[in-house]
Parts: structure tokens; sequence; C-alpha cells
């Protein structure tokens, strides 16, 4: 049985309030896979109409599968919800920094109820993709800074989740070609590590981006190229906002369809070697 109510700690109640202030309710739910192939909340779970085509959506649940958490935002006449949807049969995993998690699908709620430009969602394929990790590197700069003002922690069993998939990269071979979405994933990842953290702070940053490197060698140059351009706009106004969602979509979409310097490089020496 789901529990309707997810006990929430005092910075995310007050956090909560404020989104709610702003016209947007929030509703915070745990979801599992139900056996007819869709996801299960909950049966008293406010707003569940608005919910109900993604729980119903087979595509949603095996997106959802994957991630520990999702901020779904659904409009109707007089009703604006941001659903954050907790992975139960994942909990074993997400349990013990559970303020974080929720904390984090907070921030995009609350980027929203404010009202910031978003990048434009083109359901499927690598567009998708192009505009999930666009508005996640964007918006989560804001929501670092927001999580730190309300001291809300959440860097160590991030770092701590990066640390886990640092062996991986070092051994593993390169996600199939076929796979475009793979690389502006990675880059998101990275963007993140460049931008959250100061020189020193993470004693394993050295060892994270070599394995990154070796794992995917076409992705580096675009990470600096998106990281040095964040340095130099303030997201937090929504002008330079709007701005950041085209030039960091367009950075993105060059490396997605292997127009990256690295990549260029990579096709050259391949072409050399089959023809050698
Ligand atoms: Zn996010």
């Amino acid at each position: 049985m789901l529990a309707a109510v997810v006990m929430l700690t005092a910075a995310l109640s007050s956090w909560k309030a404020e989104i709610e202030s702003r016209g947007v309710a929030v509703v915070v739910a745990e979801a599992r896979q139900s056996a007819g192939g869709g996801l299960a909340v909950a049966p008293d779970t406010p707003h569940l109409d608005l919910l109900a085509p993604y729980l119903g959506s087979q595509d949603f649940a095996r997106e959802f599968a994957l991630m520990e958490a999702s901020m779904v935002f659904q409009r109707a006449p007089g009703r604006e919800v941001a659903f954050v949807l907790l992975n139960g049969d994942r909990r074993a995993e997400w349990e013990s920094r559970q303020e974080a998690l929720i904390a984090h699908e907070f921030g995009h709620a609350w980027i929203k109820a404010e009202k910031y430009p978003a990048p434009v969602y083109v359901s499927g394929g690598p567009h998708a993709c192009l505009a999930i990790h666009t508005g996640d590197i964007t918006q989560h700069v804001l929501i670092r800074r927001e999580m730190e003002r309300r001291g809300i922690e959440y860097r160590r069993s991030w770092l701590e989740q990066l640390e886990k998939v640092i062996p991986v990269r070092e051994t593993a071979p390169p996600p199939p070609e076929e796979d475009r979405c793979a690389r502006a994933q990675l880059a998101a990842e990275w963007v993140d590590v460049k931008l959250a953290l100061k020189p020193g702070e993470w004693p394993a940053q050295a060892r994270y981006e070599a394995a990154a490197r070796r794992y995917m060698p076409e992705v580096a140059s675009t990470v600096e190229r998106i990281a040095d351009y964040v340095r130099r706009h303030d997201l937090s106004d929504r002008g330079q906002h709007r701005e950041a969602l085209k030039a960091v979509f367009e950075m993105l979409k060059d490396l997605v369809y292997y127009r990256a310097k690295e990549f260029r490089v990579y096709g050259t020496l391949k072409r050399k070697r089959a023809a050698g």
C-alpha cells in the first residue's frame, strides 16, 4: 500500500509553502510500477485526474523506472500542479537522502512557479533529450543556489553518486553511437560538476573528469564551452536565462549530432586507420 503523505522536513515544508503561494499546488507522492505496465500512486493523491495520463503511459513508466524522482507539471483551468513523484521501487537507494532528492524536484517546481522561460519540449526523439538536458543545466544553477540559501545539504550524496560511476567509466566501452542522448546526458552531469564545485572541494574531481574524458572524449569541449558561457551570464535574470537556453541547446545539439571538435578529429583518425 502506498502512503499518500510523504513526510517533509521543515526546510522542505517552507519551500513548498512558498511555491504554493505563487499559485502552484505541490503534491509529493510515491509511485510504483503497476501490474498493468503503468504507474500507481495512492488513490487519495490530490489532483489525481491531472496525473492520470502520466500514470497510464507505458513510455513514462519506462523512463521513470530509471529515475529516483521526477517533477511533472500539469495545468488545467484554474489549477497548476507540480507533482513530485518519488520512485517507490527504488526507495532503498534514495531513502537516506530523501530531503536532498525532494529538494531537487522542488527546485524545478519553484522555477516553474517563478515563471522562468523553459526550453520548448518536443516529445520523443533526440530533441526531447536536448530540451531536458538544456533545462537541467540552466535550472540546476539556480536550484543549487536556492538549496544553499535554504540550508539544504545536497552535495555529499550527489558526489557519492558520482563517485560510483567513476570506476565504470574508467573501463566500460562508450555507449553505442546511435544512443545520441547519452552524450547530452553526460555533458549535463559534467557541466554541473564544473559549475558547482570550488577548486579542491571534491578530491575525486580530477579522476571523475579523466574517466568522463576516457569514456566519451567528444563531450569534453562542449562541457568547457557551456560551463564558460554559464559562468559569464546571470541566469537569475530572465532575459539572460532565455538567451542561455538557446545557447546551451545549440551547443548540445552540435554535440549530439557529432559536430563537436573532438568528434571531427576522431572521425579523421578513424578514416585514416581504415584507409591504411
Ligand atoms: Zn534536475
